[in-house]
């Protein structure tokens, strides 16, 4: 039988299912919130509604609870909880904030936002997040903060980073839109920075449509996102709500509705369950793919427990003589679609090449020394163009027989690879 790229069957005809794990306990929650009619409680002046409806409080102690935090702080996105992270730390132009280009654009669009310069670290070839040697070797004394990403289920080496946090007087920020639930050295991803985000997004292991929540130690940086998740500048005038540093407590409306933190609230309990699910899966397929010598599986770092949010597995071109594109091309043809890498390592957007001279709002303050050209992290470069495939069929419900189907397509290739070459 002949490849589906040259005209063959495909393996599979079927589309595989999508990933939604919304039943009857979100149903529930949103009728009863439908029925009691407070769809949000939020008021942006000095009272104690400032804080939110029910839902959204009972979520967010929920969710202290579940990770050992002391406050959560719910937002409308993940994207909100950055940029509301990043005015908390007290960025401010001039600043630097070391970031992974390896990331979703709005990781490093939250320094901008700002007026900070995004300097940009390269990643390590395993974990695809960015270490404290590649933080290191970009510190200049205008470094402020670091954000870090848990990318793909897995945290990066974060008590390293801390430490070189600590050692320089660095703010941090962990990026965990991808890792809920992921622990490093038995404590949670979001945990360890001053200030971790979670995403609620409907991509995500758990979700409200859209969401997110940003979780601190900190009272002092809790207050200060709670002032600008909701008009802060409104309140901050009052005797009783004042703060002592006012700089960059301008807010927005990141508030979240109670029917999503309804929603939110049960997801939370399916948490642990949901990235099991997806940890037999990636097992299941880990343990069959093993017999492709050209596809290799990354190492989970000892002190980590992965919680896949997609599985990345390495393309050696060289061992099949074949690049990585095509041969993506033709399993797609069989009815089995990864991606090509990842993202485009973010410093090749066309926002950070706008020019010195550019009149925006969000780029004018970069530094003039720092770059974002081609070539600048190598490894991100080389994974995304030519290395890298991340499959995200790894979600309930699929089942074993979904799974063989991809298994079967990648060895139909394999067997005809000479055609593809
Ligand atoms: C999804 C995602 C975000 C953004 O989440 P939203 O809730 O959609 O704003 C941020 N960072 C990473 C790494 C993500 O995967």
């Amino acid at each position: 039988m002949s490849l589906a790229i040259f005209g063959g069957n495909p393996v599979r005809e079927k589309s595989f299912p999508s990933y939604c794990q919304i039943s009857d306990e979100e149903i529930n929650a949103v009728t009863r919130v439908l029925r009691e009619g407070c769809l949000s409680k939020f008021i942006g002046k000095g009272h104690p509604d400032f804080f939110g409806g029910e839902q959204v409080q009972l979520l967010e102690k929920n969710w202290s609870r579940k990770f050992r935090v002391e406050y959560s702080i719910s937002m409308n996105s993940a994207t909100s909880a950055l940029y509301a992270a990043v005015g908390a730390i007290d960025i401010v132009p001039g600043d630097e904030v070391i970031v992974s280009p390896f990331t979703m654009s709005a990781t490093a669009s939250s320094v901008l936002i700002y007026g900070g310069t995004p300097v940009f670290a390269d990643i390590d070839p395993n974990t695809f997040c960015i270490t404290h040697e590649t933080i290191e070797s970009k510190l200049s004394e205008k470094t402020k903060a670091i954000i870090v990403v848990n990318l793909f289920g897995q945290c990066a080496e974060l008590s390293k980073i801390m430490n070189l946090a600590k050692k320089y007087n660095l703010k941090v920020i962990e990026d965990c839109a991808q890792s809920p639930g992921a622990q490093h050295d038995h404590k949670y991803a979001g945990t360890y920075a001053d200030i971790g985000v979670f995403s609620l997004n409907c991509f995500k292991t758990i979700q409200s449509g859209e969401g997110g929540i940003a979780v601190t130690n900190d009272r002092d940086l809790a207050y200060r996102l709670q002032l600008i998740r909701n008009h802060g500048e409104v309140v901050i005038h009052d005797k009783e709500w004042a703060v002592s540093n006012m700089r960059n407590l301008l807010g927005f409306n990141y508030r979240l509705t109670e029917i999503q933190a309804a929603i939110a609230n049960e997801q939370l309990k399916k948490l642990d369950a949901l990235n099991q699910e997806r940890i037999h899966r990636v097992q299941y397929l880990n343990q069959l793919m093993q017999s492709f010598s050209f596809l290799q599986m990354p190492e989970v770092k000892k002190k980590n427990n992965h919680v896949y949010y997609l599985q990345a597995i390495k393309f050696n071109e060289k061992e099949l003589s074949c690049s990585r594109d095509k041969f993506l091309d033709a399993l797609a043809a069989e009815g089995v679609s990864m991606t090509k890498g990842y993202v485009e390592p973010l410093y090749l957007l066309p926002i950070y090449h706008e020019g010195k001279d550019s009149q925006s709002v969000f780029t004018r303050h970069i530094n003039a020394d720092v770059s974002y050209e081609r070539g600048l992290c190598p490894i991100a470069e080389e994974l995304h163009f030519r290395s890298l495939i991340t499959n995200t069929l790894i979600y309930p419900p699929l089942t074993n027989g979904d799974l063989n189907d991809i298994v079967d397509a990648i060895e139909k290739i394999y067997k005809h690879i000479d055609d593809l070459r």
